[in-house]
């Protein structure tokens, strides 16, 4: 993901040289009835030599197209004090109107492991000042390593009081594992309410995401640190794998038709919000999400994609049998039986069809680049964010155990696959980063003959409401720990003689003032792959 100054040098100059189209046009003076960068600032994806910044110019977050079809030129700087007394960067973007007005600049050219400041102006107007840090040089032994991980942030579930404080922690990076955004409106009590209830178009999409930008706590997150960000399901709808909606399979035709436009609405919203590098967007509206980023010859990141290439849910019953009701004119499932389920994993033709070799969590490509990415790995930690759990996890009873069919133990071989790929190139102590179901657990990874071969760590929602693990722990003699009762995060400490967890717990999703508590600490040394509790 680096890339040299030379190439940084030809890509503004390409980026200058844009033409804008026959629509467009550039804003001669700029003046707006209230702030522009009200949506904040963000910083991603940090190389040695820099990192992505983002901003969007919205001066009515929630009123779109307002901006019609001006273009405007954004002046950035990047300097190493706060107060940008010494500049390290600056330049110049355009925000334009067919990405909602986002920018994101590619800064090259700064120095290894440090700290700076940036922020955007417009005319009169400038941005919040936000912090961004450069990684280790490539091989370079690195000392330390602070990052957080979150996920499954319900705005209407609960406020962001987590957010809160993982900006506060001095973080050198923050982990998006999923569910960053929900597309529905659900909950039995709500804190807060969506101003669109089930999005489903881009302009569904942008609003929910100003949603999100406009809350105090998540704009702070973001401009703290620098973020990676993966994601899950709810970023376009629940349960959804590839090109196949939780509801394709009620036989509608016209959700069957619809599904695809409204993941693409979906990849780019998300797309014009996250300070991800440009090169993301493919042409068509795909996302190449996956990608590694290095921390020197400390850890190496690897960000997966666990949605969009993958095969269907196994073991859903045939359409004919489904109760499908259409609501508004879509088709819903109030009986649950489409996307993910919780099945008998036993069960002669289920069993089969769980099993089945063919079956892909990743995709033939990004499996393929893993497998390339796991060999040339020199790092100490091998840390992979993801969205969903990766050890197995028995649920249901000791007499009817069941496995729920969206996570990875609803695609056996793919697990075993990927643990086939670290063992045969002897990666240096995996380690897996996992979100999704609103409840905190670590576990040990074994594969299909017993052997350890990683730790997981799952982090509980942002805001959401929780789910019983408790009750399945028992049942899970690889779940070293647990915690169902809290929202919150992890936060990490990495050292090259030993890696260390804390579970941090938000008192209350409920109050936006809530408190935090470490609920437990777990630390890993090199070489094994059982985390001890401190
Ligand atoms: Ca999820």
């Amino acid at each position: 993901m680096t890339f040299s100054r030379r190439d940084f040098l030809a890509r503004s100059l390409a980026a200058s040289a844009l033409a804008f189209a026959p629509f467009e046009r550039l804003a001669a003076a700029v003046r707006f009835r209230s702030e522009p960068f009200q949506l904040g600032v963000a910083s991603g994806e940090p190389a040695a030599d820099g990192f992505v910044l983002w901003t969007r110019v919205a001066p009515e977050p929630f009123e779109p197209g307002q901006l019609g079809t001006t273009v405007f030129e954004l002046e950035w700087e990047v300097a190493t004090d706060r107060d940008f007394g010494r500049i390290a960067a600056s330049g110049t973007a355009f925000a334009r109107p067919h990405l909602a007005h986002a920018v994101h600049v590619e800064v090259g050219g700064l120095a290894p492991a440090s700290e700076y400041f940036y922020r955007f102006r417009l005319g009169r107007y400038e941005s919040p000042v936000g912090r961004a840090v450069t990684a280790p040089a490539a091989g370079a032994p690195a000392e330390s390593l602070r990052f957080g991980i979150s996920s499954c942030a319900h705005y209407e579930q609960g406020f962001f009081a987590a957010y809160r404080h993982m900006a506060a922690d001095g973080l050198d990076l923050m982990l998006a594992l999923g569910d960053y955004i929900y597309e529905g409106s659900w909950g039995a009590r709500r804190v807060r309410l969506f101003d669109v209830f089930d999005a489903v178009t881009l302009d569904d999409y942008r609003r929910r995401y100003c949603q999100y930008r406009t809350d105090p706590d998540l704009q702070a997150a973001h401009a703290a640190c620098p973020w990676l960000v993966t994601w899950d399901d709810h970023e376009v709808a629940n349960d959804y794998v590839g090109f196949t909606s939780e509801h394709e399979l009620c036989g509608g035709e016209q959700v069957r038709e619809s599904f695809p436009a409204r993941r693409a609405a979906a990849y780019k919203a998300w797309f014009e919000h996250m300070p991800v590098r440009p090169s993301r967007l493919l042409p068509g509206g795909a996302i190449r999400l996956w990608g590694t980023v290095d921390w020197g010859s400390l850890a190496r990141f690897y960000l997966l994609d666990t949605r969009q290439f993958r095969s269907p849910q196994a073991c859903n019953p045939p359409p004919t049998e489904m109760r499908c009701d259409s609501v508004a004119g879509r088709k819903l499932r109030p009986g649950g039986t489409g996307g993910g389920g919780r099945v008998d994993p036993a069960e002669p033709a289920c069993k089969a069809a769980l099993e089945d070799p063919s079956r892909t969590f990743l995709g033939e490509e990004q499996e393929r680049w893993l497998d390339g990415a796991f060999g040339d790995s020199r790092a100490r930690w091998n840390l992979l964010a993801q969205a969903v759990m990766f050890a197995p996890l028995i649920e249901g009873s000791r007499e009817s155990p069941r496995v729920r069919t969206d996570n990875w133990s609803g695609y056996p071989a793919a697990r075993e696959r990927l643990l086939g790929s670290l063992a045969r190139h002897r990666v240096a102590n995996p380690v897996v980063l996992t979100g999704d179901v609103h409840a905190f657990a670590v576990n040990e990874v074994e594969n299909a003959r017993g052997q350890l071969q990683a730790a997981e760590f799952v982090a509980s929602s942002i805001a959401a409401e929780t789910t019983n693990l408790a009750a399945q722990q028992p049942l899970n003699p690889r779940m070293v720990y647990q915690d169902s009762e809290h929202s919150g995060y992890v936060r990490f400490d990495v050292a090259p003689v030993r890696l260390r967890a804390d579970i941090v717990g938000i008192a209350d999703m409920r109050d936006p003032r809530s408190g935090r508590e470490t609920l437990a600490s777990f630390e890993l040394v090199p070489g094994d792959p059982r985390p001890r509790r401190l």
